[in-house]
């Protein structure tokens, strides 16, 4: 039986940051799928020369450049006759809501992935959600926005794709609770005075996966996990109680959902993003893809334990902005990112990247029903206190 679809009808793809480690992967997956996906629109930031190389390999309908010196330095280069170069305030805009679009990536990292996200909702595409931050910031928003514009958001986070994909054994309301699975990153086990000296390089060695920087980061700090629970309580409309998160060194199960009548459905795969993604393109149908397989053989055991609090605060950081939602989400996201930015240039310690984010949000206007202009103020105040943070306690150290 050939089951391709027919001639003509191949997804239009929209890959929003597609130089970065999601953006790659999702062109991998469209390399292996020729028949089904097609890269209708690329986008990337500063790595102008790897875009080029791309532009050159699958020749998009549209491609565009964020920062306005490697858009310079890109404008230079010729590009394939079918290629139109997007500039200016509009051109993600004008890519994502192109009548022939079917689903955009967005594969941005940080609060700047938001803005994509929401245009491609307005314009009523289905988005397929790799930028977490979009639903920390905003979640309320986007969902609303989402369910008025008739667009469907699929989710590309490994857990949040396996809770997706193991909740269709169910109803939405039979959902007793989910339980998100974390590899604990490179210190997992060890306690808090073991990490007043670590080194950007060295909590960027994750041990499963190999991600962007600053993902990495999160994942070191459990910052990560604290953003996923956030993620999932707005994109499955859950109660916080009804998140659960375990620590699960190998990365095989991607994590769980437990129904109403005890029953427990997990989904498992390598640690390879390759298949999120592609579920995301492909959906609902399943294909054979570029995606590592699980060796049956050589698995051995599947171990879990209690994630240790004490030694990572970030947690509970996640636990209590998806209680109280409002304006705390775009907060932590935004202090989260300034501080992990700081931390790669060698300006905060490890353990300071929770405990300036504590102060941040604690130190915050909060209000429970703010615009998307408010979010996006709160978000820049973040930054800068997190910044005034850092100066205050250098010249509490000079003195
Ligand atoms: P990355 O750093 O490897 O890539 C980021 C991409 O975003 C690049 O293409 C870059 O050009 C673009 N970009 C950066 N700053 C930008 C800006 N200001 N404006 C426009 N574009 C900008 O990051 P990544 O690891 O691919 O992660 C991307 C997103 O996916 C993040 O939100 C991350 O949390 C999420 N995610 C990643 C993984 C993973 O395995 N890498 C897994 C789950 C979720
Ligand atoms: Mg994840």
């Amino acid at each position: 039986m050939n089951l391709s679809p027919p001639a003509g009808s191949r997804r239009r793809i929209v890959v929003l940051g597609s130089t970065g480690s999601i953006g790659t992967s999702c062109l991998k997956v469209i390399d292996a799928l020729p028949e089904r996906l097609q890269a209708w629109g690329l986008s990337a930031h500063s790595r102008w020369e790897e875009l080029l190389q791309q532009v050159e390999h699958y020749r998009p309908r549209y491609v565009s450049v964020t920062d306005p010196q490697a858009a310079r330095a890109f404008a230079r280069h010729p590009l394939p006759v079918e290629t139109r170069l997007l500039d200016g305030d509009d051109a993600i805009g004008a890519m994502v809501s192109d009548p022939e679009v079917d689903v955009v990536l967005t594969a941005i990292v940080g609060a700047a992935g938001l803005t994509g996200t929401w245009l491609a909702l307005q314009a009523g595409k289905t988005v397929a959600l790799a930028n977490k931050e979009t639903l920390v910031m905003a979640g309320p928003l986007v969902m609303e926005l989402a369910q008025k514009k008739n667009a469907r958001i699929l989710p590309v986070d490994s857990e949040h794709s396996a809770i997706f994909q193991a909740m269709q054994a169910g109803q939405p309301r039979e959902i007793h609770r989910i339980v998100l699975t974390a590899s604990g990153g490179p210190f997992r086990g060890k306690k808090r005075e073991d990490l007043a000296n670590i080194t950007p390089d060295q909590a960027l060695q994750h041990p499963t996966w190999s991600m962007g920087r600053k993902i990495t980061i999160d994942s070191a700090t459990m910052m990560n996990k604290a953003l996923e629970i956030i993620e999932a309580r707005w994109l499955f409309n859950l109660r916080p109680e009804q998140i659960q998160v375990i620590l699960h060194p190998e990365s095989v199960v991607h994590s769980f959902v437990e129904f109403t009548d005890g029953s427990v459905l997990a989904q498992l795969s390598p640690p390879d993003m390759c298949l999120p993604i592609q579920y995301a393109l492909t959906y609902p149908e399943r294909v054979d893809g570029p995606a590592k397989r699980l060796q049956w053989d050589e698995l051995r055991s599947l171990n879990f334990q209690q994630p240790d609090l004490e030694t990572f605060p970030a947690l509970r950081l996640g636990y209590e902005v998806a209680r109280r939602g409002g304006t705390c989400g775009a907060v932590l996201n935004a202090a989260n990112e300034a501080a992990v930015s700081a931390f790669l240039e060698g300006e905060l310690s490890f353990l300071d990247i929770p405990r300036v984010c504590r102060e941040v949000l604690d130190h915050h206007h909060y209000s429970e029903w703010p615009t998307l202009s408010e979010l996006n103020a709160q978000d820049r105040w973040s930054r800068q206190e997190v910044l005034r943070w850092i100066t205050a306690k250098a010249h509490s150290r000079i003195r």
